[in-house]
C-alpha cells in the first residue's frame, strides 16, 4: 500500500482526503465500528437509556457529569474513558469511524488570537483565518446558531447564561457549531425525528444533525475511489523494514473487542493519527520494542489537558429550561480572569427536568504538562499527571464562578461530581500533545528520525489550543501539513 492512515478522527480524515485526492491509494485502519446514519435507521443509543453502543468495551456507562451510571453489555461503543493508575487525569475519546467528531459537542471556535503566537509561532494567525480554517469549513461546515433557534425554548439556558455573562462584565461569545442547524430547526418544527432537542449528542446523532467526519471528509475521500477503510482493525505496533517501508501489526477484533485475527500490512508512507491515546500507545510501544528506535526521546512528553474543568451553578434565580438543546452555542469570554485566561462554554444538562442550574465547561490556560511512558508489564502507554497540576485551573474556575454568582446569584453545585469539590477537574475531553510539532517532528508532522512517517492528530498540539476547543485547529493544521506533504513527499 502506498499510504496507510491510522485512525479516522480529525487529523486522519484530513490526511485521507488530501492523499486520495492526489491519486494516492490509501488504507484507513480504524479500531472502532462504523455507525452509519441512513434514512429510517437509528445507529446510536440514547443518552438516558443507553446500551453497549454507548461505551467502548465497558460494563457500566461513563457519563462525565452525573453520579448515575447504567449497566451495559460489553460492546465496541462510541465513547471511551481511559483511566491510568499513574494519573489524576482521565481521558475521554471517541472510538468509532469518525473518532471524536461522532461524540463531540461540535464546538468549533477559532483559537484566541491573543494567545496564538505563544503556542503556534510557526504559523501566522492571519494565515489560519484566511486559508486553513476556511479550508476545513469548506468540507466540514460550521456556523453560529441562527437567532430563531437561540430564541427557542430549547436555548433558554444559553440565553440566561449570556445575560449572566454580561452582568458579570465578561465577554459574550457565540460559538461556531459543526452542525446542520436546518435539521435542528426541523426538529423544533416537528418535521424530522427529534435528536438534538431530546438530549442526543455524546453518543452520536441519529438524524445526522452533527457534521461528523464520517458524513463529510471520509465520504469525500471514499468518492475518489482511492480509499479503503478497515474498521475493527486495531494497530498494535510498527516496525521499519530494511527497505525503509513500514510494517504494521494489526489486531482484527470482533464487536466484543476480542482479537479474531492478527494481520500485517506494509506501506511506504505512514500517518500515525490515532488520537493522543492511540498514537502514544503505538509510537511508544514501537520505540520501546525496537520497531522505531530512532523516534525522538521527547515522544510522550509535553502533554496537556487544554486546561479542561467543569462546574455547575445551582439556585439560578430563573428557569433555565427543562428541555435543552444539546449543542452548546454560547460561551463566556473571561480572558482577563485574574488567575489565568479562561473561556467557558455554556453546556446543556438535558435531563428533561427544570433544575435551575447552569453547567459550564472551561478551557483554562494551564502551563502544567504531563507525560506518557510505555509500561512493558501492562503493554500500555501510561499517563503521568497529578492533581496539583490542576491548581491553577481550579483557582481560575473558582474566580469565574464567584464573579458570576456575585453578579447574578447562584451557588457552586457539588452534587454532580464525586470528588466533592464542585469541579469536574479530573477528566479531559481535550488530550493534546506527546508528539508536538517542532519538538518531535518538523512543523508539518514529519516525525524526526524517519522518512515518510507522520503524526497529525491531537498529539501534535502543544498541550493547549489557545483557549479554544481543539478539533478545528487540529484539522486546520493537518490541512496545512498535508498540502506540503502531498506536494513534496510523493514523487
Ligand atoms: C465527549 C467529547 C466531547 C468533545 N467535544 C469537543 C468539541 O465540542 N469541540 C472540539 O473541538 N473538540 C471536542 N472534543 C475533542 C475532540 O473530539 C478531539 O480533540 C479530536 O477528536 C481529536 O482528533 P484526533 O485527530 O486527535 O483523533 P480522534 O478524533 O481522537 O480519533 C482517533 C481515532 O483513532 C482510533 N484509534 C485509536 N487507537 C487506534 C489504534 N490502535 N488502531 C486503529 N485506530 C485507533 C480511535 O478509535 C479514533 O476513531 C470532544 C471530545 C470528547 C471525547
Amino acid at each position: 500500500m502506498e499510504a496507510i492512515v491510522i485512525g479516522s478522527g480529525f487529523g486522519a480524515s484530513v490526511s485521507a482526503l488530501r492523499l486520495t485526492q492526489a491519486g494516492i491509494k490509501t488504507l484507513m485502519l480504524e479500531m472502532g465500528k462504523q455507525y452509519e446514519v441512513k434514512p429510517g435507521s437509528k445507529p446510536f443509543t440514547k443518552t438516558l437509556t443507553p446500551d453497549g453502543r454507548s461505551s467502548w468495551l465497558k460494563r457500566k456507562t461513563i457519563l462525565p457529569v452525573t453520579s448515575i451510571q447504567f449497566d451495559i453489555p460489553k460492546f465496541v461503543g462510541v465513547l471511551d474513558r481511559v483511566e491510568y493508575p499513574t494519573s489524576y487525569m482521565k481521558i475521554y475519546r471517541g472510538t468509532c469511524l469518525g473518532g471524536g467528531s461522532v461524540v463531540y459537542g461540535a464546538m468549533l471556535p477559532y483559537a484566541q488570537p491573543s494567545l496564538w503566537n505563544e503556542y503556534f509561532p510557526y504559523v501566522d494567525y492571519s494565515e489560519m483565518l484566511s486559508k486553513w480554517y476556511p479550508k476545513v469549513k469548506s468540507v466540514l461546515d460550521f456556523s453560529e446558531v441562527p437567532q430563531d433557534i437561540l430564541d427557542s425554548k430549547y436555548y433558554k439556558y444559553a440565553r440566561v447564561g449570556l445575560n449572566h455573562c454580561q452582568n458579570a462584565g465578561m465577554q459574550k461569545v457565540m460559538l461556531n457549531a459543526g452542525v446542520d442547524f436546518s435539521i435542528i430547526r426541523n426538529e423544533i418544527n416537528g418535521t424530522v425525528e427529534k435528536s438534538s432537542i431530546v438530549g442526543e449528542l455524546l453518543y452520536g446523532s441519529n438524524n445526522g444533525f452533527k457534521n461528523s467526519l464520517d458524513r463529510n471528509y471520509i465520504p469525500a475521500a471514499k468518492a475518489t475511489g482511492n480509499l479503503t477503510i478497515e474498521t475493527l482493525h486495531k494497530v498494535d505496533s510498527i516496525k521499519q523494514l530494511p527497505n525503509g517501508k513500514y510494517e504494521l501489526t494489526v489486531f482484527k477484533i470482533n464487536e466484543q473487542g476480542e482479537t479474531v485475527q492478527i494481520k500485517t500490512y506494509t506501506c511506504t508512507h505512514l500517518f500515525v493519527n490515532a488520537g493522543v491515546v492511540g498514537t502514544m500507545n503505538i509510537l511508544l510501544k514501537s520505540k520501546h520494542t525496537g520497531g522505531l528506535p530512532n523516534l525522538s526521546d521527547e515522544i510522550g512528553k509535553h502533554w496537556g489537558n487544554n486546561g479542561n474543568i467543569m462546574a455547575m451553578r445551582a439556585n439560578i434565580q430563573e428557569d433555565t429550561g427543562a428541555e435543552q438543546g444539546s449543542v452548546p452555542v454560547t460561551a463566556y469570554g473571561d480572558l482577563n480572569n485574574p488567575v489565568t485566561p479562561l473561556l467557558a462554554e455554556q453546556a446543556p444538562f438535558p435531563i428533561g427536568m427544570e433544575l435551575r442550574q447552569l453547567l459550564t465547561l472551561a478551557i483554562t490556560k494551564n502551563p502544567n504538562r504531563g507525560y506518557f511512558k510505555y509500561n512493558p508489564t501492562t503493554d500500555n502507554a501510561e499517563l503521568f499527571f497529578d492533581k496539583s497540576q490542576m491548581d491553577i485551573s481550579r483557582r481560575a474556575m473558582q474566580s469565574f464562578i464567584d464573579r458570576l454568582n456575585t453578579a447574578n446569584g447562584g451557588v457552586l453545585e457539588k452534587f454532580w461530581y464525586f470528588n466533592g469539590l464542585g469541579f469536574g477537574d479530573d477528566f479531559t475531553y481535550h488530550p493534546l500533545g506527546g508528539a508536538v510539532l517542532g519538538i518531535t517532528s518538523d512543523y508539518f508532522g514529519r516525525l524526526n528520525g524517519y522518512k515518510n512517517l507522520y503524526c497529525l492528530d491531537g498529539s501534535m498540539m502543544p498541550g493547549f489550543s489557545a483557549c479554544a476547543n481543539p478539533a478545528l485547529t487540529i484539522a486546520a493544521l493537518a490541512e496545512r501539513a498535508m498540502e506540503k506533504i502531498v506536494a513534496e513527499d510523493f514523487t
